[in-house]
């Protein structure tokens, strides 16, 4: 069950004007993903061992000294989640402390301070109250929260820093990938890696994303949205797209399955793939967990067995993928577009997170 915080360890000290309603709807109109950037921010400084209280206050920069651990040995993570209108006007978000607990198991993992989950929680239902009429109405939309926690200590010596910062922004999401929900064409990267067995792979970690930019620059340039990532040790084991989870969809005995790569410790534990797997036994199709070679996704493609690939996250919920690149040729999935499966699972979770569909795991939690 959710925690419940005895007493507030925030302080709110929100703009003496905000923006007015003409100026925010203009702002909101396009929003896109991450690019828009609500007034207020939360932020909690982490000092001697302890947490001290947040302050709800004004969107700005934040000054760093230039020996801030962070900026030269990188102990940087985040967190993803949204805020989404329900039809009574009030707002929820979905599985917070699913992302609490996360933002803290990749904190272990960069040795930094775990912070107590309701305390990131209430730091995101203050802001998401505090931003209220940031949140989008429409489904599809919502109000993305980027939490997120830096070394802060002034100190050029290798080891984990004594002082941080943690973060909390919000940003109003449209469709993520602009153009809606079409098929994306991925890339399967073999010159490189992003998680290693013992490396950081199931942590949300800054260094994660910085390493595997040159690799989707390198899709981009193979005329691909985005890149599948292989296991690093035998370069055959289908990982993740980008920085999403993945999804194969199979007929096995006049009924579909989904399958999804197995949690090794390289991938990234999404919520959504969790949720998903929930989800589609509920739809009645089977759903497994374990590994899927790049040989077996063609030739279960080939032999009719497979019928869709999807990723998931929580920035584009669902995209399907309708065309696959690599070294060793290339074939198309669903020919091309998006598969029924992909889309009931899309339309269930969105629904769910909507309040238009009964909430039967507790996954939403009440803001306003
Ligand atoms: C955040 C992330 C995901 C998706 O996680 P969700 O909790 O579903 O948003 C998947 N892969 C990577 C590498 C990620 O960073």
């Amino acid at each position: 069950m959710n925690e419940v915080l005895t007493a507030p360890t925030l302080d709110l000290h929100p703009k003496a004007a905000v923006m007015s309603d003409a100026e925010r709807a203009e702002r909101m109109k396009n929003p896109g993903f991450g690019k828009v950037f609500t007034e207020h921010m939360v932020v909690i400084p982490y000092k001697d061992g302890v947490w001290g209280r947040g302050e709800l206050k004004a969107y700005g920069p934040i000054a760093f000294d230039p020996a801030a651990s962070v900026l030269h040995y990188g102990q940087a993570i985040f967190e993803g989640f949204k805020a989404y209108r329900q039809p009574d006007g009030g707002t929820a978000t979905f599985r917070p402390f699913e992302n609490a607990k996360r933002f803290n198991t990749s904190a272990a993992r960069l040795a930094m301070p775990a912070i107590p989950e309701e305390r990131f929680v209430e730091a995101a239902d203050a802001l998401i109250r505090q931003e209220d009429k940031w949140v989008p109405n429409a489904v599809g939309e919502s109000l993305y929260l980027r939490p997120l926690m830096v070394a802060t200590e002034a100190a050029l010596g290798v080891r984990p820093a004594k002082e941080y910062l943690f973060v909390l922004f919000a940003s109003p999401s449209g469709a993520y990938f602009s153009g809606g929900v079409k098929p994306v064409t991925v890339w399967i990267s073999e010159d490189y890696v992003r998680a290693a067995p013992g490396g950081t792979g199931f942590a949300k970690c800054a260094g994660n994303y910085a390493a595997s930019l040159i690799a989707q620059a390198q899709a981009t340039e193979k005329g691909c949205d985005q890149v599948v990532w292989l296991d690093a040790v035998h370069r055959e084991f289908v990982e993740e797209m980008g920085g999403m989870n993945i999804f194969f969809v199979y007929q096995e005995g006049g009924r579909e399955i989904v399958v999804t790569p197995e949690l090794t410790g390289t991938l990234l534990p999404g919520v959504t793939r969790k949720s998903l797997l929930d989800l589609a036994q509920e739809l009645g199709y089977g759903a497994e967990e374990r590994k899927i070679s790049v040989s077996e996704w063609n030739a279960a493609l080939k032999e009719g067995r497979m019928t869709e690939a999807f990723a998931c996250g929580t920035a584009a919920v669902i995209t399907p993928i309708g065309k696959v690149k690599s070294t060793k040729g290339e074939w198309l999935i669903h020919n091309g577009e998006t598969g029924p499966v992909a889309t009931k699972l899309r339309e269930a979770l969105l629904a769910l997170q909507h309040g238009q569909k009964a909430d039967t795991h507790g996954w939403m939690h009440k803001v306003k």
